[in-house]
């Protein structure tokens, strides 16, 4: 069975050759760092590329070597840096092959990690992610890998990443395509009441679904996913799992806000994941992860280590979900007169899930008089809808043309 699979697989990869175009290419991999996690759990190997690579695979074929597989016609490694030989990484080797490159990754004796891959999305880099573990933590790992062997031009398991599963695919998503939109609370969580008896869950789902309406009308290229689309309760870490599955461009969850003993407080804010650094943001950070969920029964709070693994292994999400949270901020304060309280971070679970570009929206204070009836408000709900959907449309724009002016779009047919 296995036998005839590589056969078959042997015959892809025949015809992918075949049917390879020699294009030039100005892909470089510059540098590969090494650097210790300030957690102390392991290391975070970076893979600095000047253009985002093809698709990338990672096996582990023996407890002490991890291989790495990067597709791309004529990555240069000519000036490639390699990280100081130490007791960890002894030896790292770079092969060549026509249609990328192989680099061994040998760790010193009693070292033993567990992998993960994460595209940069911003930087164009890899994050390879090294957790320590011990031995028993990767046999299954090491098990279920064969050894690529770097035989010159090929590897022995070359084949077209089309065809195969467990290459991670980074170009699919060269366009804007995807837009999951999550009004929070619902169902049994109501969120935030205000001060005229309205529910944060109904004003969240009312300017959600306008938004939807705005995008599906004005830019039907998009598609528009809802974590809900009536009142009922989803987990948070359903509401980033939906964004996950669903390959989104940008995952937008609608809240309200709402502080005891304030009732002048009011305006916007927009969250973006991150450390919190202010006393109000933590608030909001406590209140918004604060409903139990009835599957894990607890209400789960992120740690700073979460959080910080999140920054190492997130920095093209979190800046481009920093963009989108400063634009969303500034429709607010500019196109609809509203006060911005400004872009803030904190550790939302529900943005934590969701393995994209996220930002959190608090459209209001449902504790403010004025601010609960502007939003129960059919005129209240379509500007800040349309606001939100304006900043969506122009981030969509920039991004694409950001992707284009890095000549990313034209890489692959
Ligand atoms: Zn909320």
């Amino acid at each position: 069975m296995k036998r005839s699979f590589t056969a078959l697989l042997l015959l892809i990869a025949g015809f992918s050759l075949m049917l390879t175009p020699e294009t030039a290419s100005t892909q470089n991999l510059e540098r590969i760092s090494a650097n210790e996690r300030s957690d102390g759990k392991g290391f975070v190997v970076r893979y600095h590329l000047t253009e985002l690579a093809d698709s990338f695979k990672v096996v582990q074929p023996a407890a002490d070597l991890i291989q790495m597989k990067l597709y791309g016609e004529g990555l240069d490694t000519t000036d490639l840096r390699l990280p100081p030989v130490s007791e960890t990484f002894p030896q790292i080797d770079v092969h060549t092959t026509s249609k990328g490159l192989g680099v061994d990754i040998f760790l010193g004796e009693n070292i033993f990690f567990t992998t993960n891959v994460y595209p940069d999305q911003n930087g164009q880099h890899l994050l390879l992610a090294l957790e320590y573990t011990d031995l028993s933590g990767l046999e299954s790992q090491i098990a279920s890998a064969d050894l690529i062997v770097w035989n010159g031009s090929e590897d022995s398991t070359l084949q077209d990443p089309e065809e195969d599963d467990r290459f991670l695919r980074l170009r699919d998503n060269l366009d804007f395509s995807v837009v999951v939109l999550d009004a929070g609370h619902g169902g049994h969580d109501a969120g935030a009441t205000g001060v005229n008896g309205i529910l944060e869950k109904d004003i969240a789902l009312a300017i959600t679904l306008k938004v939807g309406e705005y995008i599906k009308k004005y830019l039907p290229e998009v598609e528009v996913v809802y974590t809900r689309d009536k009142d009922e309760y989803v987990t948070r870490s359903e509401r980033g799992l939906i964004a996950t599955r669903a390959k989104a461009d940008l995952f937008i969850s609608i809240h309200a806000n709402s502080v005891a003993n304030a009732p002048s407080a009011h305006g916007t804010e927009t969250f973006f994941l991150g450390m919190a650094r202010t006393e109000s943001a933590l608030e909001v950070m406590k209140r918004e992860n604060s409903v139990v969920d009835p599957q894990t029964g607890y209400a789960p709070e992120l740690s700073e280590e979460e959080l910080l693994i999140y920054e190492l292994t997130n920095s093209g999400n979190m800046a481009l979900s920093e963009r989108i949270a400063t634009m969303i901020e500034d429709q607010f304060e500019n196109r609809v007169s509203r006060r911005s309280r400004g872009v803030k971070q904190a550790g939302l679970e529900v943005l934590w899930h969701a393995s994209t570009p996220a930002v959190l929206v608090e459209v209001g204070f449902l504790s403010n008089h004025n601010e609960a009836r502007f939003l129960a408000s059919e005129r209240g709900q379509t500007l800040m809808a349309s606001a939100i959907f304006r900043a969506i449309r122009d981030y969509k724009v920039e991004y694409e043309r950001s992707l284009r002016s890095n000549g990313r779009s034209q890489a692959r047919n």
